[in-house]
């Protein structure tokens, strides 16, 4: 791939991230000066431009290069002042990635001087930050993301429509958002739009006040892939209802994929027209199911090293040990623990996490086993708990406080950890 090629493709996938207008401004006269092994230099056409842009979109842009090419790991950005030049040999002309329905925005704006793109259609709030690729795969959500991969292969097709369900937090935004980007990689020209059916519900009243429900019917009518997020929201609101049964209606027929998500199977929606509810279960429905504890592990991996944070892996299992229903909350741990040990200048421990877990509540009842320690060792010491731990789990004492770092191991001495500091509240330093 040519330099100008690569730098088309990033911008192709920069441009849903922000609205038009920012995108027109920066990225204009912009290119690649030079690429060399995992390194690439972007030329910006002054100064300012270049402290804009790298502050404002140094990581979405890294994201971008890195879904073209993964061996890219580094962006170092320059002043080169021939892109001021209309014609200059290093810029991709922006106006070949614009689609139709841009153009006319970029017009409108243009004549209004505003920056309004609300209502923009083609690849509607799709973000850069939930792709295919950057989501862990496990047993649990396995068939979640083939069942995505493949109605992104081939929209309209066998998977249509697709139906995700799941608790909250397990990835059901992640997983169609990144459909919705892997169908516009496929084919950037086609038109992708995502939207939580509480902005569809919305975008239905304001219409319905503006007497424009035309225009509304047309807009959603004419895209290769609908994607809504939620459509539990929808529960007994009929109008709603009603538009997004034609709605999917047209787009069906018409062989356009459509994908939808909601926290129950289709039988369980209540509050849904029954003839509608009928529609969603016509495809393939698949389910989400909390992750198990290597999924969880891997996630923490992939989000510390995304993040370029060092962390010690035992911080990471302590973590993936301790919060097992919902993946927004086990990233949030993790941001929590990054940000107070950068704020405070420490290096993230397991003492950290407890105390970060323990004041959100979500220690969790170890198995069912909370009252273990406290019913059956009295008086308690250190030494009485390594055993008794030992035992329960049919391992050595002298393994478990060993260096031995296996999974069957590594679990017992996680909670063996905790109840020493939970029942003599020993400090951490002691413990280990
Ligand atoms: P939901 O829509 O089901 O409530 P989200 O898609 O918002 O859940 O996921 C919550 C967070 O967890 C997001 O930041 C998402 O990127 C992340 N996440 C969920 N599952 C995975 C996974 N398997 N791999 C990587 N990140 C994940
Ligand atoms: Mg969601």
């Amino acid at each position: 791939m040519s330099n100008k090629d690569l730098w088309k493709q990033i911008l192709m996938r920069l441009k849903p991230t922000m609205k038009l207008p920012s995108f027109m401004t920066w990225f204009a006269d912009t290119g690649i000066l030079e690429k060399n092994e995992n390194k690439l230099t972007i030329g910006l056409p002054t100064p300012f431009a270049k402290k804009w842009v790298m502050d404002k979109y140094r990581i979405k842009i890294l994201q971008a290069a890195q879904e073209v090419d993964e061996s890219i790991t580094e962006i170092t950005y320059e002043v080169h002042s021939s892109l001021t030049h209309e014609d200059s040999p290093l810029k991709v002309p922006i106006k070949s990635l614009l689609a139709e329905t841009d153009e006319k925005k970029v017009r409108k704006v243009r004549g209004k001087n505003e920056v309004h793109l609300g209502s923009g259609v083609t690849s509607r709030k799709l973000s850069i930050r939930y792709s295919l690729d950057n989501f862990v795969v496990g047993k649990d959500n396995k068939l979640a993301h083939a069942a995505c991969l493949a109605a992104a292969n081939m929209p309209g097709g066998i998977y249509n429509p697709l139906y995700v369900f799941s608790g909250v937090g397990l990835g059901k935004t992640h997983l169609l958002q990144a459909a919705g980007l892997e169908i516009l990689k496929n084919n950037p020209d086609s038109r992708v739009v995502y939207m939580t059916a509480e902005q569809f519900t919305n975008e239905i009243i304001e219409a319905i006040g503006k007497r424009r429900t035309k225009q509304f019917k047309d807009k959603y009518r004419t895209v290769d892939c609908f994607i809504l997020d939620d459509i539990q929201f929808l529960e007994n609101k009929d109008m709603s209802q009603m538009e997004f049964f034609h709605t999917f209606n047209d787009l069906y027929e018409n062989n356009k994929q459509l994908i939808l998500s909601s926290d129950s199977p289709p039988r369980d929606l209540n509050g849904f027209k029954e003839r509608l509810r009928g529609r969603f279960g016509m495809g393939t429905v698949v389910e989400i199911l909390p992750p198990d504890y290597e999924t969880r592990l891997a996630i923490l991996h992939q989000r510390a090293r995304d993040l370029q944070f060092m962390i010690d892996p035992e911080v990471l299992e302590f973590i993936a040990f301790h919060i097992e229903k919902n993946v927004r909350d086990l990233i949030g741990v993790l941001m929590q623990v990054i940000s107070q040990s950068s704020l405070n200048d420490i290096k993230p421990d397991i003492s950290l996490v407890s105390d970060i877990l323990e004041k959100q509540h979500k220690i969790q009842e170890i198995h069912g086993k909370k009252h273990f320690a406290a019913s059956t060792i009295s008086p308690c010491t250190m030494q009485k708990i390594i055993n008794t731990t030992a035992h329960y789990f049919n391992i050595s004492a002298n393994d478990l406080i060993g260096p031995i770092r296996k999974k069957e191991i590594l679990t017992p001495r996680q909670i063996c950890m905790y109840l020493i500091r939970r029942e003599l509240d020993h400090s951490y330093e002691k413990i280990g």
